[in-house]
């Protein structure tokens, strides 16, 4: 089967494992940690990053540190990973989801203003309160879909109209650029990575939290590394563990080294599959706002006259030749867990989300199996 996406370990991750063994420093002491929260800190041009265990519990620790928790709302779309949504979760809040942009596949920032000004009064101390549900609404939650940012000046505009924080879920895109900016610089107090297998560089698992103010970025280190006081066992609130090990970060010091040649990877792989299969009408390309830069972390195409059925189909001649494509996200709000969440209109969720087709689009991927691959879709698409 020719993988849909798998880490490229090509530079010195056995070199730096070696390392961690014999020094024996395998968990959470080890300078590997420090040297990667300082490589990503400098990608993404933000003053700082704390690694994390994942990119669900960068999210979950992000939101704490900002004091979220039970019975709030954070403002989150639907067509995400459930983890965006299971991070809000596990911190006490409930997620508030809203419909995409048809333009980005992220949330709709004109959608949130409306519901905003509709939907929620103020207190007279500023809380944003949802009226139906008494609910405080806490946050901002966007997600940069498949690595596009999503429209931030928009979104900023709307967050500081409420006094409300936002967060970036930006797992999957480490690289991407707004308007020229890096991750650092678009307005967000947060944003969020992930380094799960899939993503454009792999911990083996892990994430991180990256941000420009160093107080909060020291809380939430502490947050996430048992709110330790000094070398005893005094802990002064109640902390989480989720560190990242000296192990893991080994492996992202050794990726994080051939970042910039994953990303390039990424968008000549997309190039690609972009020329060979996109037709104005029918195949659609993944979204990239103007002006901006997606990391491209998966590839392939939007199919705009499919639903569910049609795509199901579709992927099984594709697999049955050999090939791992996938549907990607079923939105959140079709999701057994938060079928009964705080909801918007989903129309072009629920439009989009199985006309999704994602292709193979590992770094490693080469011209002559690409060309395997889009051959085989040619065909496929003529079948169904
Ligand atoms: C991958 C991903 C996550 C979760 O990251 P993990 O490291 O698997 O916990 C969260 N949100 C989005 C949008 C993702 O793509």
């Amino acid at each position: 089967m020719i993988p849909l996406a798998i880490p490229n370990l090509c530079g010195r991750e056995g070199e730096y494992l070696q390392e961690c063994i014999k020094s024996e420093m395998v968990s959470s002491v080890g300078p590997f940690v420090g040297q990667l929260e300082e490589a990503l800190a400098k990608a993404c041009g933000a003053a700082g990053a704390v690694a994390t265990a994942s990119g669900t519990t960068a999210l979950q620790s992000a939101m704490a540190t900002l004091g979220i928790g039970r019975d709030d709302l954070v403002i989150s779309p639907s067509f995400t990973f459930i983890a965006s949504s299971n991070a809000i979760s596990h911190t006490g809040a409930s997620p508030w989801l809203f419909d995409v942009d048809d333009r980005s596949w992220t949330i709709d920032p004109a959608l949130v203003a409306e519901r905003l000004e509709k939907d929620c009064r103020r207190d007279a101390d500023g809380t944003v309160r949802h009226i139906a549900t008494g609910r405080r609404v806490a946050a901002l939650l966007p997600v940069f879909t498949l690595g596009a940012p999503a429209d931030m000046d928009a979104l900023a505009a709307v967050a500081e109209a409420y006094g409300l924080p936002l967060i970036v879920d930006a797992a999957a895109a480490l690289g991407a650029l707004y308007k020229g900016k890096p991750l650092g610089a678009t307005g967000a107090v947060f944003a969020c990575l992930s380094f799960n297998g899939n993503k454009t560089i792999t911990t083996g698992g892990g994430g991180a939290i990256i941000g420009n103010d160093l107080a909060l970025l020291k809380r939430a280190k502490h947050l996430t590394t048992t709110a330790r006081v000094g070398l005893h066992y005094d802990h002064d609130e109640i902390g989480y563990n989720f560190r990242m090990t000296n192990v893991q970060a080994a492996i992202g010091c050794a990726q994080m080294e051939n970042l910039e040649f994953f990303l390039r990877r990424k968008r000549e792989i997309e190039a690609i599959y972009r020329a060979a299969l996109v037709d104005n009408d029918r195949l659609r390309p993944f979204p990239e706002l103007p002006g901006c830069r997606s990391t491209f972390w998966f590839s392939g195409v939007q199919i705009t006259d499919f639903d569910e059925q049609k795509m199901l189909g579709l992927i099984a001649l594709l697999r049955n030749a050999g090939i791992d494509a996938r549907l990607f996200w079923k939105p959140v709000h079709l999701q057994k867990p938060y079928k009964n969440a705080q909801q918007t209109g989903m129309s072009v969720s629920e439009r989009i989300w199985p006309q999704v087709l994602v292709l193979p689009c590992s770094t490693q991927l080469d011209e002559k199996t690409q060309s395997f691959v889009i051959d085989a879709v040619k065909t496929a698409l003529r079948a169904i």
